[in-house]
């Protein structure tokens, strides 16, 4: 377990910074210092529930509290909501319509303003759904203003604001300077469980075992399917090795969504080595390392894929380096790889997970369909918090289980939905009766009777 006051602290002082841990008028006026907020910090903004991070998790905890009409609002520090959904140029979005299947109205509202745009926008397979990226930025803000949910870009949560054990807003960095957000409720899908970790709640990170790598994804271009198709990545790779160290062991392309180019997912750092993504440091090296490995990979293709792919070019890579795995918050229950593979119930189920259980290389396995209770997204202790997505409270193994979009979709809708109820009675979440919590899930089309179920052709990938 990460210890996130003493690690932070040594952080900051190695940086030769003086930015607290959390602030608030109950705190010793140093500590309210060190975190830059004294009373004249300007308050940007009121709300009711506040959604830190507009990845999928984020956009189905805005979704889930605005259509409730409680005050909703969503910050995220790109400059457009979709995560690493929106980020990877067009690598599936997985289980938002499992089997063909809607899974909640929250989960058909994202598609159903994906289809507005047309075709090219979108193609849904049997587990996966395809789709143009601009396009899902821009189907997210249709989302969220339909249902009267504020939002802004380019804005991040640098501390959690806390009054004793209780969140009370969080600070955010502006081109004004440090200003906070007040908020009854905040939601963190920080993906890396930022507000979690600013606010003290305990964090977990695997030490023991690798963690999953992070990859900077590539968009190319100048090659057709049947060129595609006469070349073999790995002898590509293997030769053009000395020349490129950085190069993955193989890696293969895939249509974006209707269209005629294509994106390369890859193991990323996973032979580079194991980065820390908090840590400032490592995730800057690892950010600059992928970089070259992507240039490393086009020059590869173009200088030792023969004739077909000797015009080949690199269009696009992510706007920063996709973040697999990180911190997650410890909750009352800390879902497990057992969980996953047997299909575990709970009583307080709020949401399911399915898809495979998928380490990146360490581990591939099949699981079932499996439950996420209500403690899985509640942090101990810590108050008016609730997390969705990667950074819930689950194994290192069972966040793997968990990662598929649609699934993060779904725990971010149950913790908007739990946040909204929360703020609108004036109570805690973790006071919040879940018989009414599941009441308000089924009602936005959710079954919480898919535990235990087992999915076909969950890997019913496209090639080219
Ligand atoms: C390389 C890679 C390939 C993957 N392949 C697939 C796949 O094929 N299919 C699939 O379904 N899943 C895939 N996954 C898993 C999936 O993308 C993640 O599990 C999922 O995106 C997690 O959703 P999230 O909303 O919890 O976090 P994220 O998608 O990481 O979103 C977090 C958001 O919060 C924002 N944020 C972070 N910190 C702050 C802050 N302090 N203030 C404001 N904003 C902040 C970030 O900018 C980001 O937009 C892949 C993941 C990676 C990294």
């Amino acid at each position: 377990m990460n210890n996130p006051t003493s690690s932070r602290r040594k952080l900051l002082k190695q940086m030769g910074l003086g930015i607290g841990l959390a602030a608030s008028s109950s705190l010793p006026a140093s500590a309210a210092e060190r975190a830059g907020v004294t009373s004249k910090t300007k308050q940007l903004l009121k709300t009711d529930v506040l959604v830190v991070g507009g990845g999928p998790a984020g956009i189905g905890a805005a979704l889930g509290a605005a259509r409730t009409g409680v005050k909703t609002l969503l910050i995220e520090s790109c400059g457009f909501f979709g995560g690493v959904a929106a980020w990877s140029l067009g690598m599936p979005i997985n289980q938002m319509r499992p089997e063909r299947k809607p899974r909640s109205e929250i989960h058909e509202l994202v598609i159903e303003k994906l289809l507005a745009y047309g075709e090219q926008s979108i193609y849904i397979g049997q587990h996966q759904l395809y789709c143009n990226v601009d396009y899902l930025k821009v189907a997210v803000l249709d989302a969220l203003d339909e249902v009267g949910c504020k939002y802004l870009v380019h804005l991040s949560a640098a501390d959690a604001v806390v009054e004793g054990n209780r969140v009370t807003g969080v600070v955010v960095s502006t081109k004004q300077g440090l200003a906070t957000i007040s908020a009854k409720v905040v939601v963190d899908c920080t993906g890396d469980a930022d507000i979690a970790y600013f606010a003290g709640a305990e964090t977990m990170m695997e030490t023991k075992e690798p963690r999953m790598p992070s990859t900077l994804l590539l968009g190319m271009a100048n090659v057709s399917p049947e060129q595609i198709r006469r070349v073999n990545m790995r002898k590509i790779a293997d030769a053009a090795r000395s020349k490129y160290p950085l190069l993955p062991k193989s890696w293969r392309l895939k249509p974006v969504s209707n269209c005629s180019h294509y994106w390369i997912n890859h193991t990323g750092t996973r032979d580079i080595g194991q980065f820390d993504m908090t840590d400032p440091f490592e995730r800057s090296e690892a950010e600059c390392v992928s970089r070259r490995q992507a240039l490393q990979m086009t020059c590869a293709m173009r200088e030792f894929g023969g004739d077909e792919l000797k015009e080949i070019e690199l269009v696009a890579t992510n706007p920063r380096i996709a973040v697999r795995e990180t911190r997650r918050v410890k909750g009352s229950y800390i879902l497990t790889e057992e969980d996953a593979v047997k299909g575990r119930t709970f009583e307080d189920v709020i949401a399911w997970r399915s898809g495979y259980l998928d380490l990146m290389g360490y581990k591939f396995t099949k699981m079932m369909i499996h439950d996420v209770p209500y403690r899985s997204i509640l942090p101990e202790k810590v108050d008016a918090l609730l997390t969705a997505g990667r950074c819930i409270s689950a194994t290192h193994v069972s966040m793997a289980a968990g990662k598929s979009m649609g699934n993060c979709v779904a725990t971010g809708h149950a913790a908007g939905l739990a946040a909204a109820m929360a703020a609108k009675k004036g109570i805690q979440p973790r006071e919040l009766k879940v018989a009414q919590l599941q009441d308000a899930l089924r009602k936005d089309g959710v079954d919480l009777k898919m535990g235990g179920k087992i999915q076909v052709n969950v890997s019913g990938d496209r090639g080219v």
